[in-house]
């Protein structure tokens, strides 16, 4: 997969990009990050790529004429979706649904925003979730992240994704590992038992019970 990113501090995206499953998918070569920073496409020699907005008001807007100009750079954009407190919020649907694809462009915001006018020239909006960030970098790099996880052969047993949380409309099990006993705190015993379909059964169980506690509105979207 290709994720190009827009943005004016692609600086921010290291070391990111280099550690983990992120990592890992690009030394793989199952995904390719492309950052771009616009500020390489403004048309001044100060560099700019923010003006006042009109009408008055505070805080500084992305131009959109250097937004697009950085797109027009781009050969293989795909869909291109900008990052805003106005777009579909993110969750392990979109993020499925956007793995599939082999090559998306993310715009990402800064200041008060993005000239409204971008809006013509992108797909959609993602936002990550109700609250406003100061750019739209961080909300790229959880975008990438849950989506390099999903990349097939990128997480290492690729087992180790299923039964992850919303991957079946639950959340996990409980998890433990060693040791056995902790402060006198006791690993459930039929996770020792060795019997992998009581086992199963009993993460099954347990996904539905923590499901109903911390998060019943996702029993009642299927
Ligand atoms: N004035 C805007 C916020 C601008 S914040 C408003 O109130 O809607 C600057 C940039 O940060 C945005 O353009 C966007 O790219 C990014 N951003 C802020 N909050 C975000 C969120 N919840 N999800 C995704 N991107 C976000």
């Amino acid at each position: 997969m290709n994720i190009n990113v827009l943005c004016i501090f692609p600086e921010m995206f290291s070391p990111f990009v280099d550690f983990g499953i992120v990592g890992r998918a690009q030394s793989k070569d199952l995904l390719t990050i492309k950052l771009i920073n616009i500020r390489d496409f403004a048309t001044d020699s100060y560099g700019t790529v923010d003006d006042y907005p009109f009408g008055g008001g505070a805080g500084m807007i992305l131009k959109v004429d250097i937004i697009v100009r950085t797109l027009d750079s781009i050969d293989e954009k795909g869909d291109i979706y900008l990052l805003s407190p106005r777009g579909r919020i993110f969750n392990q649907d979109l993020a499925k649904e956007l793995s599939k694809k082999g090559t998306i462009t993310l715009i990402c915001g800064r200041y008060k925003g993005v000239d409204e006018r971008v809006r013509d020239f992108v797909d959609g909006e993602i936002s990550i979730g109700d609250y406003v960030l100061s750019g739209g970098e961080l909300a790229s790099m959880v975008i990438i992240e849950a989506l390099a996880r999903l990349l097939p052969g990128a997480v290492g047993n690729s087992a180790s994704v299923e039964g992850d949380s919303f991957e079946s409309g639950l959340l996990d099990s409980p998890r433990y590992t060693r040791p056995g006993i902790f402060r006198g705190k006791e690993v459930p015993s039929v996770l020792l038992s060795g019997n992998h379909k009581e086992i199963e059964r009993w993460r099954e169980e347990e996904a539905l019970k923590i499901t109903k506690r911390y998060r019943p509105d996702l029993l009642m979207e299927t």
